[in-house]
């Protein structure tokens, strides 16, 4: 399994063995027979082909296990990310309908949502994972293979693609759900 590892990880491993090989044959024919091109003149067109099309599969197979780890990797690491929370957590303040689905935004508890200013503005945040537009329950991100994220509803069954991590989406959708505060804060003035 260590070899097999191995092999799929360097990407330059293939490109060395398929420059190098007609240069080992070389030095062999050289070496036993006194002759540089006797036999490199001995391969046939099928043999030659086929050794391509080992070095082509070879290189798909690393190319395709690098993705395959990133892929695992980032999954893992989308269940761990740690963010900073306020001792006494967090309030529900409004939600709001961004990207085709819901996005809970909240302030600290103990800021008194009636009273909303410039200071709340500031301290608004966005809970994830985001909300299904459909039933409301809280959806699950998976990385897809070829590109971008995944994101399910459990619950009914709802799915939707997109490009960039719901992290990302969600400061995208603070930055909107600011713009509402302060459009109300303006408005109650
Ligand atoms: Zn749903």
């Amino acid at each position: 399994m260590k070899t097999i590892d191995f092999l799929l990880k360097n990407i330059l491993a293939p490109l060395i063995v398929a420059f190098l090989t007609p240069f080992v044959i070389s030095l062999y024919s050289q070496i036993t027979t006194d002759n540089w091109k006797y036999l490199l003149e001995q391969v046939s067109f099928t043999q030659m082909y086929l050794f391509l099309a080992v070095i082509i599969f070879w290189e798909m197979g690393i190319i395709l296990k690098n993705r395959y780890d990133t892929v695992k990797r980032e999954n893992l690491k989308a269940g761990a990310l740690t963010r900073h929370f306020p001792i006494d957590g967090y309030e529900t303040i409004f939600q709001i309908q961004y990207n085709g689905v819901l996005w809970d935004i909240r302030v600290p508890k103990g800021i008194d949502s009636f009273l909303v200013s410039s200071k709340t503005v500031d301290r608004i945040d966005v809970k994830l994972p985001p909300k299904c537009p459909l039933c409301k329950t809280e959806l699950e991100q998976t990385r897809s293979f070829i590109k971008g994220y995944k994101w399910k509803c459990v619950s009914c069954g709802f799915t939707k693609r997109n490009n960039d991590i719901w992290h990302k989406e969600a400061e995208r959708a603070k930055k909107i759900a600011k713009r509402k505060l302060e459009f109300h804060i303006d408005e109650n003035k």
